[in-house]
């Protein structure tokens, strides 16, 4: 096997994880076959996840669990149920993981798993049964001290407990620190549903800051109203923000003079989808990457912002509630246009974050409060930051590229301080 990296494939999510990590490998001066061991997964596990549905048929989805890296901790990372899972995509996620906990900190390394099934077009008991078909397939490779899933696109609080439930079954007693973002009764921690957005919206306004721009009156467009858009965009109306562009697989609502987030929330839980708010006018979803607002924040899927839309990119900050959602091509096309992109491994670490204070309570059997939670959330998130805008500044990188360096760069001092076994 040779010391190169391996070559990225032509496009898509593990091209773009790939082409951060070469930038940041050159800028570090790293050798090529640290390199390599960089750029390939630790473990990947790909698993058949028979279904027997609810007419008694049997359908079989495909499964994996990615672990990225061990280096600093546990493998940690999210659980993704959505039919654009593949091996490639799982790869690249992983990856960014290893990279966002290295940035703000938590001693994990990175992972991530998916099932490529869209969860729309199944009962509760089918989802149950698949959780733990899947669950019981990767038993093998997870556990509180070896890789902890917690939630992703398709999944939430209930797919965690029955991961938990089915892990704890196998093993005779409960455990309740293989899975983050569990319920609450569960040992969930307190703030961890809201803790990405929050993140996101902390970032957001530092962000805002920098660039002089004030929160009242200023505007954005988010992209996505599940777990991370929808607490994102309420908390920058909150801050004054006119929120005035709202998106979701369905389609996108618009307002110039800012939709009441919490009204739309009510339209949401009772149809399913944005469309339809009657306090808004209806837009075309493609479009709200390109309105002209100051701040957009794409929080859906990667792979949105690319060559073909990037140049017609109208917001001066782009914060990344999503993971991956600019290709490689386009953040060159906006770093031209001198956007401002705070990248997904910083803008949506306070899941992971707060992932990490609900592994620390669940080992210790003990619950912190929602104050302490957040308090240390922000704290952790200001931190990572200004350590991004600081190297940024001293090395005259992106901040893209500057939180990738410090990230791979605490990777490899993991990895040299420990050493290669054998
Ligand atoms: N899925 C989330 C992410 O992409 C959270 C991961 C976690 O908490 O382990 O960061």
């Amino acid at each position: 096997m040779s010391a190169e990296a391996p070559p990225p494939p032509a496009a898509g999510p593990l091209a773009d994880a790939r082409a951060q990590l070469a930038e940041a490998i050159e800028h570090l001066g790293v050798d090529a076959g640290t390199h390599r061991m960089l750029a390939t997964s630790r473990r990947e596990m790909a698993v058949s996840v028979p279904l027997r549905r609810d007419d008694g048929t049997i359908a079989t989805y495909e499964g994996f669990r990615v672990q990225h890296n061990f280096s600093r901790g546990p493998a940690k990372g999210g659980l993704r149920f959505s039919t654009a899972v593949d091996l490639d995509e799982v790869r690249a996620l992983a990856m960014w993981m290893s990279w966002k906990c290295a940035l703000v900190d938590v001693p994990y390394g990175g992972a991530k798993g998916g099932v490529a099934i869209e969860p729309r077009d199944h009962s509760l008991a089918e989802l149950e049964r698949v959780t733990r078909r899947y669950t019981s397939e990767i038993l093998p490779i997870i556990g509180p001290e070896v890789d902890i899933p917690a939630p992703d696109i398709g999944t939430d609080e209930r797919t965690m407990a029955w991961i938990m439930d089915t892990y704890s079954a196998s093993k005779g007693f409960t455990v309740t620190g293989v899975v983050t973002g569990k319920p609450i009764s569960l040992g969930g921690s307190l703030g961890r549903a809201m803790a990405t957005s929050r993140g996101v919206a902390h970032v957001a306004l530092m962000a805002m800051a920098s660039r002089g721009l004030d929160p009242t009156g200023a505007s954005a467009a988010v992209q996505g109203f599940g777990k991370v858009g929808r607490g994102a965009a309420r908390l920058l109306a909150e801050a004054g923000v006119r929120v005035q562009a709202v998106s979701d697989v369905d389609g996108a609502v618009w307002s110039e003079a800012g939709l009441d987030i919490a009204r739309l929330g009510d339209h949401v839980d009772e149809h399913g989808t944005v469309v339809g708010f009657d306090g808004a006018e209806a837009m075309d979803a493609g479009g709200l990457v390109t309105l002209d607002v100051d701040v957009l924040v794409p929080a859906a899927v990667e792979g949105v912002i690319t060559a073909d839309n990037a140049a017609d990119v109208r917001a001066r900050i782009l914060v990344e509630g999503a993971n991956g959602p600019t290709t490689s091509a386009a953040d060159a096309i906006l770093a031209d246009m001198d956007v401002l992109i705070v990248p997904d491994i910083l803008a949506n670490a306070g899941g992971v974050i707060v992932s990490y204070f609900e592994w620390v309570q669940s080992n210790q059997a003990y619950r912190w409060s929602e104050r302490e939670v957040n308090d240390k959330l922000e704290e952790r998130m200001t931190r990572s930051w200004h350590d991004v805008v600081d190297y940024s500044g001293v090395h005259g990188l992106s901040y893209r590229q500057a939180a990738t360096a410090l990230a791979v760069r605490r990777v490899i001092e993991a990895h040299e301080l420990r050493g290669l076994y054998p």
